[in-house]
């Protein structure tokens, strides 16, 4: 059997012709196909704007850069994410509260970050809220606390494309639809469910957050004559803040879309898979799986918990099987212990990922492939 990733792209023909039309159009970069992608990407999503840049990581960067994150602001987070979602606060030069997740969903532990709030003298300025594995924060919730304390939210939906919650009025809450969320971020890197080699998107519903991400995504710098100070004639442009340049290409903006025609298809793939996981573990008292007591879950990953995570991880190995863990808490890396974070300060995140190891999840595994996995796994933890 061909070695099995713990997740990986899915690249048909349709992709391919797409990219090489747009390779021999007038636009590498900066063309239609951006725009095009955009307006997909919001659609999808349910959100009144979207700004492709070129990467997750640049995305957050832009979000934090346009709520004004500067050495005054305090954050908080989950440690169980990706570095990138509090990389993004300390770029701008603001610091980051990490507050313990709950054990059964993996997410921020929302009554610790309403306990964080109360308690701390610190002002705080926003929370980056971050759909783990695929199953979505419940943003209403976060938003009751935000409003309470006067935050903003980033959603780090890269998980969770597709994704959704529903909410205290029975209302379906797709992720990044902006309805509770300030601004939310995207990645297309290939183990995410839409790629496009590197790539990001954020969304959101208010304008003025959109248009500065605009420009920001652009060193800056407007040429729309309705936002400038002074207009010299055709060529003018004005550079009004200190921006980046952040931009998608043309060509992966076309991967993007045809991707995103297929994003749904994938989801349910995703969704079939975890179901399968789920049946064969019932029963097994040595796995955990993450809990999802609301539907909705987008299934970036499918993560279990072991008591002899490294010898499953071995075992699987050993069988071309290239399971992988996510994560190392953050607060445990030795960037962020250098601002005092140690070990037993999440002692549920600690424990979590003394644990956790994520399993193949992803639209092309076969079914005799996911059938491998199962029984690899059945064969160890029965041994
Ligand atoms: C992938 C990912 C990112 C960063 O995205 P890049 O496109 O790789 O920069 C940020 N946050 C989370 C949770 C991610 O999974």
């Amino acid at each position: 059997m061909n070695s099995i990733p713990y997740g990986r792209q899915n690249i048909t023909q349709e992709d391919i012709d797409a990219v090489v039309t747009t390779l021999q159009s007038d636009f590498l970069t900066q063309g239609p196909k951006i725009k095009d992608f955009e307006d997909g990407f919001a659609e999808y999503v349910g959100a009144r704007y979207a700004v492709a840049v070129s990467n997750g990581t640049a995305a957050l960067h832009l979000c934090a850069l346009a709520l004004d994150v500067d050495k005054k602001s305090n954050v908080i987070t989950t440690p169980i994410t990706f570095a990138a979602s509090a990389n993004c606060i300390r770029y701008c030069g603001g610091q980051l509260t990490f507050v313990d997740i709950d054990p059964l969903t993996i997410l921020l532990d929302l009554n610790q970050v309403e306990s964080t709030l109360k308690k701390s003298r610190k002002q705080y300025a926003g929370i980056v809220a971050v759909d783990f594995a695929g199953l979505p924060v419940n943003l209403e919730e976060v938003r009751q606390i935000a409003s309470k304390y006067g935050l903003w939210i980033i959603e780090d939906s890269c998980h969770a494309p597709g994704g959704y919650f529903t909410d205290s009025k029975g209302v379906v809450q797709t992720c990044g639809n902006g309805e509770y969320a300030d601004l939310a971020i995207f990645s297309f890197h290939p183990v995410k469910h839409i790629a496009t080699g590197e790539g990001g998107m954020i969304t959101t519903n208010d304008e003025k957050l959109y248009n500065r991400l605009l420009k920001l995504r652009t060193h800056g710098i407007t040429k729309d004559p309705s936002l400038m100070l002074e207009n010299h004639g055709g060529w003018y442009m004005e550079m009004q803040e200190l921006g980046y340049n952040y931009r998608l290409t043309d060509f992966q903006a076309a991967l993007g879309l045809t991707q995103l025609k297929r994003a749904d298809l994938g989801l349910a793939r995703r969704r079939e898979i975890a179901e399968q996981y789920k049946n064969a573990f019932e029963g097994q008292q040595s796995i955990k799986w993450q809990s999802s007591v609301i539907d909705g879950h987008a299934y970036h990953l499918y993560v279990i918990q072991v008591a002899d995570r490294l010898g499953l991880y071995n075992h699987l190995k050993k069988n071309n099987i290239y399971a992988q863990i996510h994560y190392i808490p953050c607060h445990l890396m030795p960037y962020y212990k250098q601002f005092g974070w140690k070990k037993g300060d999440m002692p549920h995140a600690e424990r979590y990922y003394e644990q956790c190891i994520s399993l193949p999840v992803y639209p092309t595994l076969t079914d005799d492939e996911l059938n491998f996995v199962i029984q690899t796994i059945l064969e160890y933890t029965n041994e």
